[in-house]
């Protein structure tokens, strides 16, 4: 028998247009303040009858005590206990369906054993979160090596926040770390963050490089582009040497960046993420804030890409991040995952007598969920499901 709760069953009945995954958010706590569940489930949305209204239904999240230091520079807690602690708050504010936790990886004081310590212990974690900047250690050091392995093994995407500043977390040596194992998705947060100076302040050939000499009054922050760019640079290069595989994250970025990003590395590597409780999405934002924002960037979709904006925007808002942070394991191609799904569901069918018409009808099935995942095709208008197949959908999706 497969394991159940690792498959999510395709809902033939479902219209998806509204849904979002928040990619980039965070819990636990940062500079004596504390980030509970309801910092996020504020956003929480559920699906409605009508199948345009956006709603978000998961948040991938990652533990701020574990990336934040203490005046004492000691992290607020140690590498076990802030992904511990993590996995408790989320389980005692009964929100496992809806926030999906990351397992910060403190590069420099910690252990990779840990982390695989975790996993052995039964705990779910659904990617490795970094934060170079945090750890001072350059993105590109061997010392990533042994948590990028564990990724590797556990097939599970690794993000990473980036900004150029001082060079620590600079996309370009995320690159570098990233083709160490190719097959390892990892996701660029905030595509390359800005730093909090004024053009003014950067060395006088950076702004030349950048070429910002008429915009010296400016905060960095106004013309972030520029920094950001530098993530999409390395993407669009590791496409091209297909030596690495790189994603982009939108927090922190404005909506056209996101459509150049689009452009130049396709929708299928771009996921939207939102930083939340911090930022646009901070602790004073209100959910109608937050849409006002989902808004914006789907505004700029359909401007940018008129003909397959729906196409474009599902998979920036859930698709691929369902892809790289599914609820998963062990790896699951898709056509394993087909096959899987299939099987159980057959093996349901055989119980109530009705295998020859169900299987028939299930392969179709499959052979449409395969070209659905591998191609990324999301135009089919899928096929009428039988009654017998929705009791069993409804069936297999409650387990
Ligand atoms: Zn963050």
């Amino acid at each position: 028998m497969v394991n159940v709760t690792s498959i999510r069953p395709y809902n033939y009945n479902i219209a998806f247009n509204g849904r979002i995954i928040d990619s980039h958010t965070h819990l636990g706590k940062m500079d004596n303040r504390s980030y509970e569940p309801d910092s996020l489930t504020k956003f929480h949305k559920k699906q409605t009858d009508n199948p345009d209204e956006d709603y978000v239904d998961t948040f991938v999240t990652s533990a701020l005590d574990g990336m934040c230091r203490k005046s004492d520079g000691k992290y607020v807690s140690n590498e076990i206990e802030a992904n511990k602690n993590l996995i408790n708050t989320i389980k005692s504010a009964n929100a496992q369906n809806i926030i999906k936790p990351l397992a910060v990886c403190q590069v420099d004081s910690g252990n990779a054993k840990n982390i695989e310590k975790l996993f052995d212990e039964g705990d779910k974690f659904y990617g490795l979160k970094f934060h170079p900047m945090e750890t001072q250690i350059n993105a590109d050091d061997e010392r990533y090596n042994p948590y990028m392995k564990i990724a590797q093994k556990r097939h599970l995407p690794c993000v990473f926040h980036t900004e150029t500043t001082d060079g620590y977390a600079a996309p370009k040596r995320i690159y570098e770390l990233a083709k160490r194992t190719p097959e390892v998705p990892v996701v660029l947060y905030h595509m390359c963050l800005v730093p909090a100076k004024s053009v003014k302040d950067l060395p006088e050939e950076e702004i030349q490089a950048r070429g910002l000499q008429n915009d010296r009054d400016k905060w960095c922050w106004d013309v972030r582009e520029s920094w950001n760019r530098e993530g999409i640079d390395v993407v669009e290069q590791a496409i091209k040497n297909k030596d690495a595989n790189l994603y982009l994250e939108t927090s922190w970025t404005k909506p056209e960046t996101m459509i150049e990003a689009i452009k130049r590395v396709g929708a299928d590597r771009v996921l939207w993420g939102t930083d939340a409780p911090i930022g646009d999405s901070g602790e004073n934002a209100t959910k109608e804030n937050y849409f006002a924002n989902v808004d914006k960037y789907k505004a700029a979709i359909k401007e940018a890409f008129p003909e397959n904006a729906q196409e474009i925007e599902d998979k920036v808002f859930f698709k691929n991040a369902e892809r790289l942070f599914g609820n998963k394991s062990k790896k699951i191609s898709n056509n394993d995952k087909a096959i899987e799904t299939v099987g159980y569901a057959a093996s349901l069918a055989v119980g109530i007598g009705a295998l020859t018409a169900f299987i028939k009808n299930i392969s179709q099935k499959k052979n449409n969920k395969i070209q659905f995942q591998d191609n990324l095709q999301l135009n089919e208008k899928p096929h009428k499901e039988s009654i017998l197949q929705r009791i069993i959908h409804k069936f297999v999706k409650k387990l």
